[in-house]
Formats: C-alpha cells, sequence, structure tokens
C-alpha cells in the first residue's frame, strides 16, 4: 500500500492473492489486507499532507497533476495490460480506453484546477461579497473492480486539482492498476496527498467510512453496499458521493431503422450500449432493450447477429472482443440470472452463447444472452445482472415505452434511438436518468455530467460544476469597506 508517500504492507501482515481474471490458474501479486489500524495511517497521512497541498498556488497543483498525466499516458500501453489481467477486461475493446481515460482525466482537471473558484456578489458600494470554494479535507474513495483506471480517474484528479488529499481503496479482486498508478503518480505528488490502501471492503473499506479523519466518501459500487455507505457516513455527517448500480433502458423508435443501411449503423451503436465488450459488467449498461413492434424482428436479428460474432477469450489477446468474468461468484450470478430468464412464461432465445464457452482457457467465460418477448417485471428486467445479459421488449408507442423506460428503481443511463428529432428529445427528458444518449452508445466524455437519479446515486464529480460541488464546501466573505 502507498501511505505517507511509502510502500508498506498491513500492520497485521497479512495478505491477499490476487488471481489473474482471465486465467485463474495465475496468482499475479499479493497485496496487504488492511484493517482499521491501516486505514488509520492512510487517514493520518492524508490529513498531515492537506494543510500544504491546500496552500499550494492551483497553478502548482495543476503543474504537479499534468505531469502525472503525461507520466500515466507513457505508461499507458503497461496500465492497459495490467487491465486486462486483473479485470479480465479485454485489452483492444476495453483496457487500452480505460487506461486512456485515466490520462484524459488527470489532464483535464489538472487543467481547471483554477476554476475552482467563487462569485463576487453586486452588495453595493460599501460592501465586497465574495464566496471561496475550499476543499474539503481529506476524501476516501472506494472503487469498485469492473473498471478501476476509470473510476480512479473520476474522483482522483478532480479531489486533487479541488486541494483535497485522497485515500483510495482500491477493489480486492482488482487492485493492480490502483497501486500502479500510485507509483507513477508518487513520482510527482508530496507525501501523503494520494495514499492508497487495500484489502476487503468489509475491513479497511468500513474502517475508512466510519474514520472521523475522513471529511467525504466518494463511493462506487453496488446499491445495497452503497446504500449501507451512506448510512454509516451520514451517521457521523460526512460528506458523500455515491456512483452505484443500473438497468438502463435502451429505447428504439421505427425512425431509427427505416432502411437496411441505418439499420447497421444502429445495432454497431446499440451493441456499444449493452457493454457485451465489458462482459457486460457495467453499471451503464443499457440492459433492457424496448424495441417498437413494427421494426422488434428486423432490429432484434441484427443485434444478435451482432452480438453472436463477438470473440469471446484470452483478454491479452488482441483479436479478442469480449473477455473474461471477474470472479466464480460474479460468473454463478449470471448464469443463475440467465436460468431464471429461461424458465420465465412465453421466453424467447434471440441469442444464447452461455453455454458456447472457449476451450482452452481457464477462466470465467460467458457469451452473450439476449431474451426476447421479455417482461419489465422479470427479474432478469428488474435486477442489475451485470453480465452479457439483455432482455428485449416490444413495445407500441412511446408513452408505453418511456413508462417501461421510468418502472426502474434505478436511473443511472438512458439510450434513444430515433431519426425524428422531437421524438428522440421528448424521450430523452422524459426518461429518468442522469444521463441519456440518444443514436449512440459509447462511453462518457471527459467532463460531462456523470451520476445516477433514484438509487442510482448521488454526485456528479467528472463534471466541472459536479467536481465543485462534490470536493469543495463554499464559504461566504462580507466585508464592510470604508
Ligand atoms: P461492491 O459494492 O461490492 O464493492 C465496491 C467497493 O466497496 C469495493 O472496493 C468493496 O471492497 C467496497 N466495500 C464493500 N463493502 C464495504 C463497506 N461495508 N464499507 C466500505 N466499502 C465497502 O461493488 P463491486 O462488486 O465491486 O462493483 C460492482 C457494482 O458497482 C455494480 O453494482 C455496478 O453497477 C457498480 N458500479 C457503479 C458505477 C457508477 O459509476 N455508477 C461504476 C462502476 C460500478
Amino acid at each position: 500500500m502507498l501511505i505517507g508517500g511509502e510502500w508498506v504492507p498491513a500492520v497485521a501482515g497479512e495478505w491477499i492473492d490476487v488471481v489473474s481474471a482471465g486465467q485463474r490458474s495465475l496468482t499475479l501479486a499479493r497485496v496487504p489486507r488492511g484493517r482499521d489500524e491501516d486505514a488509520d495511517r492512510a487517514v493520518k497521512a492524508a490529513r498531515a499532507a492537506f494543510p500544504a497541498w491546500r496552500s499550494l498556488h492551483f497553478k502548482e497543483r495543476q503543474k504537479l497533476l499534468l505531469q502525472v498525466a503525461d507520466a500515466l499516458s507513457d505508461a499507458a500501453e503497461e496500465l492497459s495490460l495490467m487491465t486486462a489481467r486483473d479485470t479480465g477486461n479485454a485489452l483492444r475493446t476495453q483496457a487500452r480506453p480505460e487506461s486512456q481515460t485515466l490520462v484524459d482525466l488527470f489532464r483535464y482537471f489538472g487543467g481547471i484546477a483554477g476554476e475552482f473558484k467563487g462569485v463576487t456578489l453586486p452588495a453595493g458600494d460599501g460592501q465586497l461579497q465574495y464566496t471561496r470554494r475550499e476543499p474539503l479535507g481529506v476524501v476516501a474513495g472506494i472503487l469498485p473492480w469492473n473498471s478501476p483506471l476509470m473510476i480512479a480517474g473520476f474522483k482522483t484528479p478532480a479531489a486533487l486539482a479541488a486541494g483535497n488529499t485522497v485515500v483510495l481503496k482500491a477493489a480486492e479482486d482488482a487492485p493492480l492498476t490502483i497501486l500502479k498508478m500510485a507509483e507513477i503518480a508518487g513520482r510527482f505528488l508530496p507525501p501523503g496527498v494520494l495514499n492508497v490502501v487495500t484489502g476487503y471492503g468489509q475491513e479497511i473499506g468500513e474502517a475508512l467510512v466510519q474514520h472521523p479523519g475522513v471529511d467525504k466518501v466518494s463511493f462506487t459500487g453496488s446499491t445495497p453496499v452503497g446504500r449501507h455507505v451512506a448510512s454509516a457516513a451520514g451517521e457521523r455527517l460526512a460528506h458523500l458521493s455515491l456512483e452505484l448500480g443500473g438497468k438502463s433502458p435502451s429505447v428504439v423508435f421505427p425512425s431509427a431503422a427505416s432502411d437496411p443501411a441505418q439499420v447497421d449503423a444502429l445495432t454497431s451503436n446499440l451493441l456499444l450500449s449493452t457493454r457485451f465488450a465489458r462482459q457486460g459488467q457495467s453499471c451503464t449498461a443499457g440492459s433492457r432493450l424496448f424495441i417498437h413492434a413494427d421494426v422488434y424482428d428486423q432490429v432484434l436479428e441484427a443485434v444478435a447477429a451482432k452480438a453472436g460474432a463477438m470473440k469471446v477469450g484470452d483478454p491479452l489477446d488482441e483479436t479478442t472482443d469480449m473477455g473474461a468474468i471477474i470472479n466464480e461468484k460474479q460468473f454463478d450470478r449470471i448464469r443463475g440470472y440467465i436460468s431464471d430468464g429461461k424458465a420465465q412464461q412465453g421466453v424467447e432465445l434471440a441469442l444464447d452463447c452461455s453455454e458456447s464457452i472457449p476451450a482452452g482457457l481457464d477462466g470465467y467465460f460467458q457469451g452473450p444472452t439476449i431474451f426476447s418477448m421479455g417482461s419489465n417485471d422479470w427479474r432478469v428486467a428488474r435486477e442489475e445482472i451485470f453480465g452479457p445479459v439483455l432482455v428485449a421488449i416490444p413495445f407500441s408507442d412511446a408513452d408505453e415505452a418511456i413508462r417501461m423506460a421510468n418502472d426502474s428503481h434505478y436511473g443511472l443511463a438512458a439510450y434513444v434511438w430515433s431519426n425524428d428529432l422531437n421524438e428522440a428529445l421528448d424521450a430523452a427528458h422524459r426518461i429518468e436518468s442522469g444521463w441519456v444518449q440518444v443514436n449512440q452508445g459509447g462511453g462518457q466524455v471527459i467532463g460531462q455530467a456523470y451520476g445516477g437519479y433514484k438509487s442510482s446515486g448521488i454526485g456528479r464529480e467528472v463534471s466541472l460544476e459536479g467536481a465543485m460541488e462534490g470536493f469543495t464546501q463554499m464559504k461566504q466573505i462580507n466585508i464592510k469597506i470604508g
């Protein structure tokens, strides 16, 4: 673990083996099993580093963050290879874009470090009234395993640019890239400004959430754990943001599929929105596919053909489209949902690659499954599966589609497919999700607002406005002049 600029084991001397997701017989490394006393050390190091870091002129923080960005960029291929080994995400389709996103986020927030600023009020000649955006103090960033570098990038550079110090808690299933990122950042940042700890959520994760020296908890993970983290942080009135799960709707109107060329472009983009290329292990996966009855068969057939052609295999192989599931527990969970979906009355299978697991691979691999003629009431349509499973449901008019899209306790992302501007915007505005994309399915743009409605979370830390809200507190100063 990196604490106060030094690489340290856990105080108790315990370790956790890190196994490669794509090759289960390969133990990549072991990392410390941190507990309360390690959380305490890391928080103390971050607190000690805070006064000097917050007092730096923003230009100094900017310079350092941009140096980190350059060094991360130089190491991008190494980080990508490590991501593929650690998480099982395929190198070409996922791991490289993830490390590039990390670099971009350090550049973006380094570049705008001077924008964490307040306003002056028009208070009359006898008054100078202004606000300051001051850092919160120590931010604990708790990370999931599905795309660790990208999510570390959502938190770390913004928190640091605003003048906070950070303790990151890497996910126990995929901690290695986060440690590597810290090693690179640690070449430039003063000791204690960025600390990284490892261990289990219920041990060192919980200790950070409970620690009185942590001013803000920025959590990304599942909704059930997020709920618990929120109540524990709320109990001591710590600042909090939550990026949680999703069950995002994707709504295809007939105008998006009026001729064969359109259907081809539509389905390529739609495939991106399913996040099958990350084995569906994405909180923004468009996992409920509502298709208008007039184009249902042709769109579904085309999506199924493209999804069925994806190559599932070794994450390190350049030709692989879809890598490995993170662990046995997640694999069993996905298989359980597939069995449940197959048992539903009236279900049809537009695509079933669930049994076509590539031979000779030593990991948990799962081809895509698309259920057809689904119901929005089925478990597979209500619960986050976090696997390559899509439920297609026909609809007959926009009201019905939007009603079903909004009939979910989640509200993270949504996708609308239409070539009618009014129809597309009407749907985009009525869908209850924090992020709606029209006619595209790719990933986040640096600096955009990103976060959930309903049980998908609280906070928008990837945008400048959201980062100002999330990583600073506002102070009002009123001065009598003359
Ligand atoms: P998880 O909730 O099991 O764990 C997330 C992190 O929390 C891990 O580091 C874990 O060790 C830690 N943790 C567990 N218990 C804790 C506790 N009591 N106190 C503090 N920390 C604790 O989630 P996961 O399985 O790692 O990730 C998958 C989930 O993350 C999915 O639900 C997915 O939708 C969600 N996710 C959301 C976003 C988003 O931006 N909204 C992004 C990625 C993943």
